[in-house]
């Protein structure tokens, strides 16, 4: 992540005083209730799963969520692009490209 889009976010808080609030109860809270609100988007739209039409709604609620994360990483130290690539690492060696391309079994599914 952009070191300038990490530096706003902390800034728009800070500006506010409001890093005294976001311990990371209440930011994994905070995450959890923004990841909803992008669900909602979706909510009662039977078999449409695409964008179109909701863009503007999905874009928001996604910031939200983004926006949450980066103030979680902050408040546990942590650093957003070192934990992404470990966890694509973890995964990679989870679903291996010869047993998972093309499949949605979960790992423990894989052969
Ligand atoms: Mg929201």
């Amino acid at each position: 992540m952009k070191q300038e889009t990490i530096d706003m976010v902390l800034k728009f808080r800070d500006d506010r005083n409001w890093k005294q609030f976001h311990n990371p109860k209440d930011l994994a809270v905070s995450i959890s209730l923004e990841a909803a609100e992008l669900l909602e988007v979706f909510q009662w739209s039977a078999e449409d799963l695409f964008c179109e039409g909701k863009k503007d709604k999905i874009k928001e609620e996604l910031a939200d969520v983004i926006n949450y994360c980066i103030l979680m990483a902050d408040a546990c130290g942590l650093d957003l692009d070192e934990i992404v690539s470990e966890k694509v690492k973890r995964n990679s060696e989870k679903y291996p490209v010869e047993l998972a391309f093309g499949s949605k079994a979960k790992y423990t599914e894989l052969k």
